[in-house]
């Protein structure tokens, strides 16, 4: 099945306990779409660049079949760039600049033959952005997942809860949902949350893993336990593209194949976090995604001999 998506792709100067980036290629799109194509065979991306993103780059993301037709270049002008600092639990960063250039007024076209997805992923991005996205689909896709941060919540509250209301799956950390909540207890947040829009939410909590809630339903995955984490940068994003990109791949929406995409999600998550930026993820090996999956399975399956 078909999937779209969207987010920012940009520039990230990243800062960890182990170590310092210059300006690499990030954003939130590149996260998810380079990790939906895994597991979608159509992944489509609409996003804007500056004239300073290396081309070597777009036509990479297009090797790995994602068709970048819906990548604006604009000339004269510099891309997204994000910097952030990590601090010692690696669980939690600071925002120490967000220059938003070709992103001010980025207005999403899309492209001839990319307008009916049958998924739809809204990595993080102008809440704006992500609506006027959804409003010139030509027909509704199957699911919607969005995801988004606290820098939308503070800058633009009321375009995000507009948004809230156009979508099936919103992901965030737990950080986020309590402040779009104003609910400490991760429970009672889910349900305010949910009462805004989305009828799934998935709430992420880095290395604690991840939760799944949908009517009365909750799902916990916890995440993988590794040896080395030098960069939690993207993973969230990594994340989503292997959830929505599993969902596309099996064209199932149950409960239990979110549960499943999920599993994908968090596997996902764990190869880019060894690495800085987007390193370890473009060239995952399908024997590795595996046995990572495997590893979830045994990580927290009980027989409870009844
Ligand atoms: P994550 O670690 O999954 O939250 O995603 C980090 C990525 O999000 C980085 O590559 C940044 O370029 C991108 N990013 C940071 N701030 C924003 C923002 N306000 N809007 C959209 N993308 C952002």
């Amino acid at each position: 099945m078909s999937l779209l998506v969207t987010g920012t792709v940009a520039f990230d100067a990243i800062e960890t306990p182990f170590g310092k980036t210059d300006k690499i290629i990030g954003g939130a799109a590149t996260y998810v779409s380079l990790a939906a194509s895994y597991f979608a065979k159509e992944v489509g991306l609409i996003g804007v660049v500056g004239d300073d993103f290396p081309q070597s780059y777009i036509d990479f993301l297009a090797s790995k079949g994602i068709n970048t037709a819906g990548l604006q270049i604009k000339q004269g002008e510099k891309s997204f760039f994000w910097s952030g600092r990590y601090f010692n639990d690696m669980n939690s960063r600071e925002t120490l600049i967000t220059e938003l250039n070709v992103l001010a007024d980025f207005d999403p076209i899309v492209p001839a033959g990319m307008d009916a997805p049958d998924y739809l992923m809204l990595g993080n991005l102008a809440p704006v952005v992500q609506s006027t996205l959804i409003k010139r689909l030509s027909k509704r896709p199957k699911l919607i997942a969005m995801d988004t941060m606290n820098f939308w919540m503070d800058v633009a509250l009321d375009d995000l809860k507009e948004t809230l209301k156009m979508v099936d799956v919103l992901t965030i950390n737990d950080e986020e949902a309590r402040q779009l909540s104003g609910e400490y207890s991760l429970k009672k947040a889910s349900r305010v949350i949910r009462a805004m829009g989305p009828k799934y939410l998935i709430i992420k909590k880095g290395e604690h893993g991840a939760l799944l809630f949908y009517e009365e339903q909750v799902f916990f995955a916890p995440a993988m336990l590794l040896e080395d984490v030098f960069d939690p940068t993207g993973a969230g994003d990594t994340f989503a593209g292997g959830f929505i990109g599993w969902l596309a791949m099996t064209d199932n929406i149950s409960f239990d194949n979110m549960k499943r995409a999920i599993i994908y999600g968090s596997a996902m998550a764990s190869f880019c976090v060894e690495k800085f930026g987007t390193e370890n993820i473009i060239n995952i090996d399908e024997k590795l995604l595996q046995e990572r999956v495997q590893a979830f399975r045994e990580l927290s399956y009980v027989d409870m001999l009844s």
